[in-house]
């Protein structure tokens, strides 16, 4: 075997986004793939598309969350699904975390934004689009390989204090956390979280519209995490086993912050002896209680 043939068969045999498992070879995703490339193809090859694409799906969903957190000061129905309804969110919460949200779309985002389409090639576009099961098994894969990256991230930044104090601390500045808290972040966990949300679907030879897939998938997991909402629909309602952490736990996270380390799956802090199952407020408890 020569060694071009065995790099070949090596990566091909962790290309576990290729796999088919036996579906139909013509994609369901074909005709979505091909409107979008008789209509869109200009916008869909800028390199700052998925830049665009990123910041204004968080700035909706933040958007709605926070409609929510304002309906819920005198709206009940709203407010018994909250984590902490005994504490609503103020306008003060909303400034402040607003603030810093714009600071770093400002100075961070932007100027990336502009260096990606200064010096980025446009992106190519295939003209296949991904079968279902490469598509979904992608954004699983980018997900699962994501979760594991900011688990070692996150567990280094609370267990070195300086790493804690420098880049981390301002995250935890809200206990009781709400959607704009998502991107409460330094500059540097800022950076990090990107990265890895843009190499993850390069490293797992991701199509381009897995890649896009993902990334708004990424958002909403990430917001939701923080919404301060337990929904009956919630991911970690209906994912069984407690596989899925999601608001509930990670809303334990910020008041137990050596516990629940893992952002989205429950695996690694499982198997670190690190689960916090914390109840998170008596009227959750009661509201749990009664089966609602
Ligand atoms: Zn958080
Ligand atoms: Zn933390």
């Amino acid at each position: 075997m020569t060694e071009g043939n065995f790099s070949r068969v090596y990566y091909g045999s962790f290309n576990v986004v290729n796999l088919t498992f036996g579906l139909p070879e013509k994609s369901v995703l074909q005709p979505v793939w091909d409107y979008l490339l008789d209509n869109y193809q200009s916008t869909l090859r800028s390199p700052v598309f998925p830049v665009l694409l990123s910041v204004s799906t968080y700035l909706l969903l933040v958007m709605l969350f926070t409609i929510l957190d304002v309906l819920a000061l005198s709206w009940p129905t709203i407010n018994r699904y909250k984590i902490h309804p005994e504490n609503p969110v103020t306008w003060g919460d909303i400034v402040r975390t607003l603030g810093l949200t714009t600071y770093n779309h400002l100075i961070y985002i932007f100027p990336a934004a502009v260096g990606q389409w200064l010096w980025r090639p446009p992106i190519p576009l295939p003209k296949e689009a991904p079968s279902l099961s490469e598509f979904l098994l992608g954004i699983l894969g980018c997900t699962i390989l994501f979760d594991f990256q900011y688990y070692l991230w996150h567990l280094l930044h609370h267990k070195i204090s300086w790493l804690y104090r420098t880049f981390h601390a301002i995250h935890h500045h809200y206990k009781e956390p709400f959607s704009l808290v998502t991107q409460y972040l330094s500059a540097w966990e800022l950076f990090s979280v990107g990265f890895w949300t843009t190499v993850d679907p390069v490293l797992l030879q991701c199509h381009c519209l897995t890649t896009w897939g993902f990334m708004l998938f990424n958002i909403w997991i990430s917001t939701d995490d923080h919404c301060g909402y337990d929904f009956p629909w919630s991911l970690h309602n209906l994912v069984p086993f407690g596989l899925w952490g999601g608001s509930v736990k990670h809303d334990a996270h910020h008041q137990r912050p050596n516990t629940n380390f893992a952002p989205f799956f429950s695996h690694w802090d499982w198997l670190g002896g690190t689960t916090s199952n914390l109840a998170c407020s008596s009227a959750l408890e009661g509201r749990k209680k009664k089966g609602d």
